[in-house]
């Protein structure tokens, strides 16, 4: 297998276009290769550097989870970053791995409550895409992209019972009083906005999060008590 590993976006689709796979820390994606058969060239984005920026309300999606951890980016996905996996993990699987090519996505509620989109590479150039586009059709993720909160609170159950995957839960408020909040359930997430003040959010789980369980439910209004700083 050849790893490529192009310096600019122009170069980085170049390799998609020849059929390179993208890989990030390969935590996950090496076994799937040791299984089924390595393919011919794989395409890594960590030398671009649209892929490995942080701060100014950008995350690259080469950046490592343990990069994540950094003063410049919203405390709610640093948490999320924090809780992935063991030290090892994170010091090797990326932000574009986990969001865009992995099931759990412990990374995925913290995106939502930013009301974060992406930049995706395509055969044309660079699209920004919501998340939504990004759960449904995993695409080569260069960044994440998000205007700055004024609060977020995230939590993730730890250890959870039978090995199940632990519950997560998201609140943020932005700068023009918007308050989101999203919730991992399995591998299911759902998430929903209301005003600051946090009326509605019950409303919420009459619809958007109507899915979600009593403990999901509380897991939500504790974060949404955090960030109303109660
Ligand atoms: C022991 C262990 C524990 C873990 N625990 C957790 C956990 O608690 N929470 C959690 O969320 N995750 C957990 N994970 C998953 C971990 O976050 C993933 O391993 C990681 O997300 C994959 O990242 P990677 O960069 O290594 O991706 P890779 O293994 O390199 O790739 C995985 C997939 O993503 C694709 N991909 C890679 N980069 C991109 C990109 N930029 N854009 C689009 N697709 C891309 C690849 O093509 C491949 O299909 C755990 C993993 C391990 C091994």
């Amino acid at each position: 297998m050849q790893l490529r590993l192009p310096t600019s976006v122009s170069e980085a689709r170049e390799c998609l276009a020849e059929g390179a796979i993208p890989v990030g820390g390969a935590t996950l994606i090496w076994a799937a290769w040791q299984r089924d058969g390595f393919p011919e060239q794989a395409v890594s984005l960590r030398k671009v550097p649209e892929a490995t920026a942080i701060g100014d309300g950008v995350l690259g999606g080469a950046v490592l989870l343990h990069q994540v951890l950094d003063d410049r980016v919203p405390e709610v996905l640093r948490q999320a970053a924090k809780g992935v996996g063991t030290g090892a993990v994170r010091r090797a699987a990326t932000v574009g791995g986990n969001i865009a090519g992995s099931t759990l996505r412990d990374l995925l509620p913290a995106a939502i409550v930013l009301d974060a989109w992406a930049d995706v590479l395509t055969a044309d150039g660079v699209d920004q895409v919501d998340l939504a586009e990004v759960q449904a059709k995993s695409p080569v993720l260069l960044a994440l992209r998000w205007r700055e909160p004024v609060r977020g609170a995230f939590a993730k159950v730890a250890d959870p019972a039978g090995g199940e995957v632990p519950t997560i839960a998201a609140a943020a408020v932005d700068t023009e009083g918007v308050l989101r909040v999203a919730v991992r359930e399995g591998y299911a997430v759902s998430g929903g906005e209301v005003g600051a003040d946090g009326g509605g959010v019950e409303e919420l789980f009459a619809g958007a999060l109507s899915g979600v369980s009593e403990t999901g439910r509380s897991l939500v209004l504790q974060q949404v008590a955090k960030v109303r700083g109660e």
